[in-house]
């Protein structure tokens, strides 16, 4: 009996080594550990032998059995694993598709703007949001009293704290810190104490552009402007500077494009006009140039400001401007 139950373990040890397939999986089974199996013949035999035998040979037989269904289950996991794995994936199914993130509207149109002027030479400035009264108003020709101040409604801080109503206060800045020649773009978040509406917002981004050299004149200024337009909204838009009043710059323009809408037949978006205006611009005002440190006698400049959200808008055709803050995803997802 001895002799037997050792070499029965060692022919199991042997044929679970050749195991590598589910059938050969189950045919070790059915060999050894089914009611019918080896070692539940030997089991049968235990009967014939001499009583004072048993205890041994049930517990060396109970062993074997506990070896072999441990070992058929090491096996079982090896091959089922790997068959399982193989019969799990389907090749034919579609591939999992991944959503990534992108930038917001007005953050690209933020980019496509820079990227333009970039390529003209001009570097990239910012400034604080929270502004004092003198960079936001004073230093741009907008003195104590003057009537213009009520062109821009006012978030104060204190009587002498603002947040900045337009990127304007940069340009003071940059003049203040850097000799002339001068070429830069200004964007930024600025902030209106307006009513919310299709229209306006009381939070928007605006991107400010100053150029100071000698000899520069306003045909520099259309040039640029005309330029940017061109880059930004297509070659063949068509477009006019109209007379406009700025206190910082003198003379003062705004620039029309023809309507994206009606192609200047006129229609609700354009007021019936045909056109819609893009940015406003003009010549530094020496007074902005005398707070900033700069002789007006010796230099002259232009500067331009636009609305982003306002940019986005006319190039997309969105008609309010709250969409571009409600950060719905409906929305966001039209715009890569
Ligand atoms: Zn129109």
């Amino acid at each position: 009996m001895k002799e037997q139950i050792h070499a029965l373990r060692q022919v199991i040890k042997d044929d679970a080594s050749n195991v590598d397939t589910t059938e050969a999986l189950e045919s070790f089974r059915n060999t050894y550990l089914a009611r019918k199996g080896k070692i539940a013949a030997l089991f049968e035999q235990m009967k014939d032998l001499p009583k004072e035998d048993k205890p041994w040979a049930g517990k060396e037989l109970n062993a074997l059995r506990t070896e072999t269904e441990d070992l058929y289950a090491s096996l079982e996991a090896n091959v089922g694993g790997e068959s399982g794995d193989a019969n799990s994936i389907d090749y034919t199914l579609p591939g999992r598709s991944y959503h990534f993130g992108h930038r917001h509207i007005v953050s690209q149109t933020i980019e496509d703007i820079k990227a333009i002027f970039k390529n003209m030479g001009f570097s990239v400035v910012t400034g604080p949001e929270i502004e004092t009264d003198y960079y936001n108003f004073e230093s741009l020709n907008f003195p104590p009293d003057h009537p213009a101040r009520d062109m821009q409604d006012t978030f104060f801080v204190t009587p002498d704290i603002v947040l900045r109503t337009h990127t304007s206060p940069v340009q003071t800045r940059v003049m203040e810190q850097q000799e002339p020649p001068i070429r830069a773009i200004m964007p930024g978040k600025v902030y209106r104490n307006e009513v919310v509406t299709a229209r306006s917002h009381m939070q928007f981004h605006q991107v400010e552009g100053l150029c100071v050299d000698t000899d520069i004149t306003f045909a520099d200024l259309k040039g640029t402007m005309v330029h940017f337009a061109k880059q930004y909204y297509g070659e063949s838009l068509k477009y006019r500077f109209r007379a406009s009043y700025f206190p910082f710059t003198e003379p003062s323009a705004e620039m029309d494009i023809t309507c994206y809408l009606c192609a200047g037949e006129g229609c609700r978006v354009c007021k019936n006009s045909g056109w819609l205006e893009i940015l406003g611009c003009g010549m530094v005002d020496p007074n902005v140039f005398k707070s900033s440190g700069i002789d007006p006698e010796r230099y002259t400049g232009y500067a331009f400001g636009m609305g982003v959200e306002r940019t986005a808008m006319l190039r997309h055709g969105i008609t309010d401007i709250r969409l571009l803050f409600e950060n719905d995803l409906r929305v966001n997802k039209q715009f890569y």
